[in-house]
């Protein structure tokens, strides 16, 4: 799934492995360039400030304009309350990318509402809300440019001393000023290449930056060395703590650490609860999920879900 948002324009971040997709970011922004825009209100209604980080789905339906006969969401609820991490968690198709897809507006839903700190996001100014939201993608995209630029990117404007400290908090800084030229050494496919854990660094980096109210992550489900692993969750956790959070999770650590657990199946909330609660449901799908996928995990000792199920 590929989930754009924030700065030149509509587009601040993508999802997808676009940089391992050797050329395809400057053609994958173009086509996105060319989706039909999303109509910001004429008169939209503020967000509150200081923003509060409340979201809310009210029996949300929703289908791609692509896939007019598949429901990709229907009947869905859920409320993050403010500071409050919630685990999405659910088979490949469930329907947890579109929930970020559209609490950063890209569609809006054919029925039902989602608020914003109260606000129905169709009343609110898109770039408003999309600057109150940060987003850490699986796989961040890496601009050909210098790290500077990469991490500035979450909030342009900042300073270089709020570059250095934000990429000191994500456990940047360490390769970043091991490279040839440190913070001005080009990045990107004209560039030099980053691992998987790098990127990631670099995409909290830019979401520390940004110091949005309500923070999306969809963690990577391919491994990291235990090192990039470490240095990641413990950013991810400073990031997130006391924020709101809704984090599409691949990780026993990370269901565990969530205050609440939402099981998502073809399109609508299944369950919900801990990760002891939900386990003591012997017929629950969270349960096969986890049985599944965790045990699977361990042998890898990454405590991945496997991306995929039967
Ligand atoms: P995964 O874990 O595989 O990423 P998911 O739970 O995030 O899955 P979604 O990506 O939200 O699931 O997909 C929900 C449904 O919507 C699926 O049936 C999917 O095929 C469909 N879908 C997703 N993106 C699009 C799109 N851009 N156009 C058309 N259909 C889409």
């Amino acid at each position: 799934a590929v989930v754009v948002a924030g700065a030149f324009g509509a587009i601040g971040e993508v999802i997808g492995d676009l940089q391992r997709a050797s050329g395809a970011t400057e053609r994958l922004i173009e086509l996105l360039r060319t989706e039909p825009e999303i109509a910001a209100p004429a008169q939209p209604v503020a967000l509150p400030e200081p923003p509060v980080g409340a979201v809310r789905f009210e029996s949300v339906a929703f289908r791609y304009p692509a896939r007019p006969d598949a429901p990709a969401l229907e009947g869905f609820d859920l409320a993050v309350e403010p500071g409050e991490t919630v685990a999405l968690v659910g088979p490949s198709g469930a329907g947890k990318s579109t929930v970020f897809q559209l609490l950063l507006r890209f569609y809006d839903p054919q029925a039902g509402r989602i608020l914003f700190d109260g606000v129905d996001l169709r009343e609110a100014d898109p770039q408003a809300l999309r600057q109150r939201i940060g987003l850490v993608p699986q796989d961040a995209v890496i601009f050909s440019a210098d790290a500077w630029e990469n991490i500035r990117y979450g909030r342009p404007g900042a300073s270089d001393d709020e570059v250095r400290e934000a990429a000191e908090a994500a456990g940047c800084t360490e390769f970043l000023d091991a490279l040839p030229q440190g913070f001005a050494t080009f990045l990107g496919e004209r560039g030099v290449r980053l691992s998987g854990g790098q990127r990631q660094r670099l995409a909290i980096a830019r979401a520390i930056l940004r110091d949005p109210a309500v923070l999306l992550l969809d963690e990577a489900t391919s491994a990291l060395d235990s090192e990039s692993e470490r240095m990641v969750q413990g950013a991810l956790d400073r990031l997130s703590r006391g924020r709101s959070t809704l984090v599409i999770a691949h990780r026993l650590a990370t269901v565990q650490r969530a205050h609440r657990i939402v099981v998502l199946d073809r399109g609508g909330v299944v369950a919900s609860g801990t990760h002891e609660s939900l386990m003591a449901e012997p017929e629950g799908l969270y349960r096969r999920l986890a049985t599944l996928q965790f045990d699977q995990a361990d042998r890898f000792a990454g405590n991945h879900l496997s991306p995929a199920l039967p």
